[in-house]
């Protein structure tokens, strides 16, 4: 009843889509799975891309607490856990440039960390 992990083969379960928590949450991996086994519907993420995107990115490096954090948060309001502009890594300035961009629509409502 501990499948393996989709993507690395090593880590149990513990993530939907029958992912490891670190591969689940890495940036690109989830999408390769679509959400289509028994675990897309288990516990905090329990959507299935439907859900509507955050009001904000997050400008958290993925694995931070922070964004763990983020991504709780988002989890608990139903709304999609990542967001197309969250930073990828430490830094990264793509959060920032999609608020500048947006920043009326998002007033008040930012989840930046
Ligand atoms: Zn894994």
């Amino acid at each position: 009843m501990n499948p393996i992990c989709r993507h690395c083969s090593k880590s149990k379960v513990n993530r939907p889509r029958g992912l490891c928590w670190s591969c689940y949450y890495t940036p690109g991996v989830k999408e390769l799975f679509p959400s289509t086994s028994k675990y897309a519907r288990r516990g905090v993420g329990n959507f299935t891309g439907s859900a509507p995107l955050p009001a904000a990115p997050t400008t958290a490096a993925p694995g931070s607490p922070e964004k763990l954090a983020v991504l709780e948060q988002r989890a608990k309001m139903k709304q999609a856990i990542f967001h197309p502009a969250d930073a990828r890594y430490e830094g990264d300035p793509r959060p920032l440039e999609f608020l500048k961009g947006h920043s009326a629509a998002t007033a008040g409502m930012a989840c930046v960390a």
